[in-house]
């Protein structure tokens, strides 16, 4: 298969925790990401009032389906319908259609054993093929829980060994390789870097709903992150019969793209009403909690009154509302950069994804390797937020560029909800006049003060200590340890005048750009853009500042320079307190750090048009820093080290060199246009 117009493909747009917002191309068609494909039933889709594939197009917006290959070859009507006119038209469905194998049938009516279905390996994937499947799966072997795992070790060799030889009779049909092993992760692993290397581009995680049906919810977390890091972030990855929406939004904050539906259909047909976060019984309704367009036209008994197939299509047509709207819900949340809050809010309403979610607690760190370092908001509602990826970060890359806390003369601001209160604003002035500094205690950790307006110190919504979760007060407690018995600002600053040097914003300045970027080869990023500095007495000599007129807020930072106003190094944005990077900036940082450090590199005949401003495709990428997550300043240059351009981050450095399709760098200056517009030199 090529990556050209037409072919496979899957680029990510967006990034929230591990989870992505992405765009899947087949043969000319899209899908957004995440996604949810309804399974189609054939043999049912000509029945008076059934759901056809065009309704859930037409209707509820789904844009992919998928149908069971096995189900179409014991019909000689529908086989031949689809091998002469394609399964598009045996659907009348103009979306993506995906192929399932008849996996799933051998693990309900076979035991796991796949002797029970009598089709062979091949030949199942040269039909799909020929039905004209966009995404045929392979005849995997469905490991159940709890398999020995001499087994199940057996049954992925089996799985392996057939997936390598339908590579060889997809065609051009793309070939979706699942990863299975059972319960076991070191199987799983396995799984997962055999089917990257067999180079599969579409991935499945399978054998998953036996867990999804008896609650294992944290097993199957430790199974989709254990998958998911050794299979990259490139990849598009299907979670295999996980459609309910109470597990999406934590699956797709894990990194998984695209579900399926059966349980829509089925759940109707046993009178099984979804809701967000539970499944009720019709039987046991009195009314029906729900705008949708069915529930909105009938009440529970009348619902209960229909004869059974309509009641079972009505019951059909309610889940697949719940079910799109929770796909919008957790997409909008992934570009508002909130799913934590959506997962979170669904911990909260069932028991059972709480215990999934604190699952969450020992990934911690996976979540970190792909999360954005900054985001809308911050809230701390329960106990759970602990597994947010800024505890994570604070610890390992924010608190040790604070320099010693507590330092010689640090005074303590007990409560980081008040810090921006006028009166404590003048008390922090006054005090910084002095060669004192301010320690913020929040739940995260003691926080220098002039580095409070980044994010996530100034965007954390949290109640007061004493109102605190458990668990958050005990980690708060133990976090600001040090500071305990530290003089307390609104004492020492009472009677003191207020300051009027501009000390504190220099400072601010120097210290969130340490923050922000971090060091390279010993020295920090602040040193590199204003000179290394010992008393921040010499900032106001580096730098002068720009102020917004309007809202009296720092904008722009330039270096001080005795002719004029100096060349523009940095801009702080207002949604999160963190610097964009001008190209002066970049020119000084990429001068005084190693030779990988911020760096995205691209090939070298493609640098040249970076330098003209443009974009930065995955594709053209040699190389990046790992440590580049998706909203990072990035400097862009080529592989000799030349720098070509400044931006944004749209993904992070390992995703873009493993990505073939979609953007890595939002460019914002390059090298041409800032040679252009740089003033003569006398
Ligand atoms: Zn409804």
């Amino acid at each position: 298969m090529t990556d050209g117009e037409g072919g496979f493909s899957f680029e990510v747009l967006e990034q929230d925790l591990a989870g992505r917002a992405g765009r899947l191309r087949t043969r000319g068609r899209t899908v957004s990401t995440p996604a949810l494909m309804p399974v189609v039933n054939p043999n049912l889709m000509e029945a008076p009032d059934a759901i056809t594939p065009q309704e859930l197009s037409d209707t509820f917006g789904f844009e992919m389906v998928i149908t069971n290959s096995y189900i179409i070859r014991r019909s000689d009507r529908l086989r031949e319908w689809a091998l002469s006119e394609g399964l598009r038209s045996l659907l009348g469905f103009d979306g993506v259609v995906m192929t399932d194998s008849g996996t799933v049938q051998s693990y309900i009516y076979g035991s796991g054993s796949d002797t029970e279905v009598d089709v062979d390996p091949l030949e199942i994937v040269e039909l799909q093929r020929d039905m004209g499947s966009d995404i045929g799966t392979i005849l995997d072997r469905f490991t159940t829980p709890d398999t020995p795992r001499a087994q199940a070790e057996r049954e992925l060799a089996t799985t392996l060994e057939r997936a390598r030889a339908s590579m060889e009779v997809n065609g051009e049909m793309e070939l979706a390789v699942p990863v299975q092993g059972g319960t076991d992760l070191g199987l799983r692993r396995a799984s997962a870097e055999a089917v990257r290397e067999m180079g599969a581009k579409y991935v499945p995680i399978g054998g998953v709903v036996p867990l999804l049906e008896s609650y294992r919810y944290p097993e199957l977390v430790d199974i989709i992150c254990t998958s998911k890091q050794a299979l990259g972030g490139a990849l598009p990855v299907h979670l295999f019969g996980a459609g309910h929406p109470m597990f999406m939004p934590l699956a797709a904050a894990l990194g998984c793209d695209l579900f399926d539906s059966a349980s829509y259909a089925k759940f109707a047909s046993d009178g099984r009403y979804m809701t967000r976060s539970r499944t009720l019984h019709i039987e046991e309704m009195q009314d029906l909690p729900c705008p949708c367009p069915v529930c909105s036209r009938t009440d529970a008994a009348d619902l209960r009154s229909l004869p059974p197939a309509l009641r079972t299509n009505a019951i059909s047509r309610h889940n697949l509302w719940v079910l799109r709207t929770e796909l919008v819900s957790i997409r909008s949340a992934i570009a508002e950069g909130t799913l934590w809050e959506l997962v979170e809010g669904m911990a909260a309403s069932n028991p059972r994804m709480h215990l999934a979610v604190r699952g969450l607690l020992k990934w911690r760190g996976y979540l970190a390797t792909a999360a954005p370092r900054s985001s809308r908001r911050f809230m701390c509602s329960t106990d759970l937020s602990l597994a947010r990826p800024e505890f994570e970060r604070f610890c390992k890359e924010m608190a040790p560029s604070f320099g010693p806390i507590p330092g010689r003369n640090d005074l303590v601001l007990g409560d980081h909800t008040g810090a921006h209160r006028p009166d404590i604003v003048s008390a922090l002035r006054a005090v910084y006049s002095t060669d004192r500094r301010v320690i913020v205690r929040t739940p995260l950790g003691p926080v220098p003060y002039e580095v409070f307006e980044m994010y996530p110190f100034s965007q954390m919504v949290t109640a007061p200590e004493d109102g605190l979760p458990p668990g958050l007060a005990a980690h708060m407690l133990e976090a600001n340890a040090a500071i305990e018995g530290l003089p307390v600002l609104d004492e020492v600053a009472a009677g003191m005048e207020t300051g009027t040097q501009d000390g504190l914003d220099t400072l601010r300045v120097a210290m969130i750009a340490r923050v922000q970027f971090g060091m390279s080869g010993g020295r920090y990023a602040d040193e590199m853009l204003f000179g290394t500095w010992k008393d921040p007495a010499d900032l106001p000599t580096r730098m002068s500042l720009v102020v917004s007129k309007r809202t009296g807020k720092l904008r722009n930072v330039h270096l001080r320079s005795p002719e004029g106003p100096g060349v523009h190094v940095l801009s702080l944005r207002a949604e999160d307190g963190l610097f964009s990077l001008k190209w002066e900036g970049a020119v000084r940082l990429h001068a005084g750090s190693g030779p990988d450090r911020w760096r995205v590199i691209v090939e070298d005949d493609t640098a040249p048009f970076n330098g003209r401003g443009l974009n930065v495709f995955n594709k053209f990428v040699a190389g990046a820093d790992p440590r580049i997550r998706s909203g990072d300043e990035v400097m862009v240059t080529d592989t000799q080290g030349v720098l070509y351009a400044v931006g944004r981050a749209v993904i992070d450095g390992p995703t873009m060199v493993q990505a073939r399709a979609g953007i890595a760098v939002k460019v914002r200056e390059g090298r041409e246009k800032s040679l252009a517009e740089a003033p003569p030199s006398f």
